[in-house]
């Protein structure tokens, strides 16, 4: 197991038990993966997996290691007759899996099914180009269409007990560094999706850009760990407004994961390479500015509530991250992957093709980008999309007392201050 927590819908698991009576299910604790991961998403994993383990009447095997050599190691153990995983198309997760495969030797590595409604790769332009424009891929993607979900029920008595394997390595799960403010794992996500499709699912498509109103799915870091597949929800999304808004959104994320899949350098560097040249601020002013966002302390409310609710619990609301990274980008003249690994430390859902997109997005870096001369009025923002302040009140409790602070820029001074950089190049 690795991004597919869960034991519903995973192809994997049909395909590993078609070739053998019984399945040993694994996941292999990365030290690499502990390292940059954040707490919060390490808190999530190690939920998730008690969860599962719970799921399997604690016949998960957990172990430490790399997983080029664990894998191999436990395959020797129990003389598998093969390797059973989703695949995955992350820079990082294609080279393990490459190394796992060597590591192999003469015993299949298989991947079967992906994170994803569409896989990365399978969407290209009629002349084979991968697509530049979302709006082309999502009614190529549409049209190309995706299975049912999969039945893979497992009975116990095919699953592998751990303790009769010698030298297992077996760890328990470890415990969750933090606390979070939603709950993981394969059961948390099937009882939240259903919860969003009762409650808030019709209203989607006018409601979704109001962080006041506190009505999207949530359901980000259940899908980037796998608690629940795509298809799984794709099947509750009927015909109507909200549900065809909603299914848009997952076609973002799918999006995104094909253009990092075919431009891998676009992790951490301008997706389109025009803008390389563009002046940047990294002295000692810039990093104090950089410090004053993360802290929620620009003077701009709508900013400044954002960034509390990330520091304080993992989530923003997705308008609000346009904004803040906008304001990072536009506002203050930093670098978006300073902003982007700051959003990576903090977020529960954080994930490198949503995370860098989102942010090349609205640097104006990335496919699709927002215009660069597009840049967000934080007030503005805030009256359409938070207009009680119930949102900004939530999280800046201060706001509209002596103690929260002037605006740290001048919006309109730094608006012609970004233009002219862009002019520039
Ligand atoms: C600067 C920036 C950084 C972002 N970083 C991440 C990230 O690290 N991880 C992440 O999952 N999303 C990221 N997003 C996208 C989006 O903000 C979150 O997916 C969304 O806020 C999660 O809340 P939700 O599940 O309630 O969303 P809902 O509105 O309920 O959306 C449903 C699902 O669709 C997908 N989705 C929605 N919007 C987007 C989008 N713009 N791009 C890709 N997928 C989308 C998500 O999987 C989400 O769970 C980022 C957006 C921006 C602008």
């Amino acid at each position: 197991m690795r991004r597919d927590l869960r034991l519903s819908d995973l192809p994997p698991l049909i395909a590993a038990k078609e070739s053998g009576d019984e399945v040993l299910i694994c996941f292999v604790v990365d030290p690499r993966l502990e390292k940059s991961s954040g707490p919060r998403r390490l808190s999530f994993l190690f939920d998730s997996l008690r969860d599962l383990d719970d799921q399997l009447s604690g016949r998960l095997l957990v172990v430490r290691g790399r997983p080029d050599e664990e894998i191999p190691r436990l395959a020797r153990a129990i003389d598998a007759t093969s390797v059973h995983v989703s695949e995955d198309y992350s820079p990082f997760g294609r080279r393990r899996d490459a190394a796992v495969a060597d590591a192999l030797g003469d015993t299949p590595l298989a991947a079967a099914g992906s994170p994803y409604l569409v896989s990365p790769g399978r969407i290209t332009k009629p002349d084979g180009d991968p697509y530049k424009v979302f709006t082309p891929y999502f009614t190529q993607w549409r049209a190309h269409g995706w299975r049912k979900p999969a039945s893979s029920p497992v009975p116990d008595a095919d699953v592998v007990d751990p303790s009769s394997i010698t030298r297992s390595g077996r760890i328990s799960v470890p415990a969750a560094p933090t606390e979070l403010s939603l709950a993981a794992g394969e059961r948390a996500a099937t009882q939240r999706w259903r919860a969003f499709v009762d409650d808030d699912l019709s209203g989607y498509d006018s409601d979704r850009d109001r962080p006041d109103l506190d009505v999207t799915s949530r359901m980000s870091a259940h899908l980037k760990f796998g608690n629940i597949h795509p298809r799984t929800m794709a099947a509750d999304l009927g015909r109507s407004k909200g549900a065809q808004a909603y299914l848009r959104e997952l076609a973002f994320r799918d999006f995104y994961a094909d253009v990092l899949y075919h431009w891998p350098r676009s992790a951490w560097h301008n997706w389109n390479a025009q803008f390389d040249d563009i002046e940047l601020d990294s002295d000692e002013a810039a990093y104090q500015r950089f410090d004053a966002w993360k802290e929620g302390r620009t003077g701009f409310a709508l900013v400044d509530a954002g960034m509390r609710q990330l520091a304080q619990t993992g989530f923003m609301h997705n308008r609000v991250r346009m904004l803040t990274a906008s304001f990072l980008v536009k506002d203050l003249h930093l670098p978006w992957w300073w902003g982007a690994q700051w959003f990576l430390e903090q977020l529960i859902d954080g994930d490198m093709a949503s995370n860098q997109h989102g942010w090349q997005w609205a640097a104006g870096t990335g496919t699709d980008a927002a215009p660069y001369f597009r840049v967000f009025n934080p007030d503005t923002q805030a009256s359409r999309f938070d207009p009680d302040s119930t949102y900004i009140t939530r999280w800046v409790p201060e706001y509209g007392t002596d103690d929260y602070p002037e605006p740290m820029v001048d919006h309109q001074a730094e608006r012609a201050e970004a233009l002219r950089r862009f002019r520039e190049i």
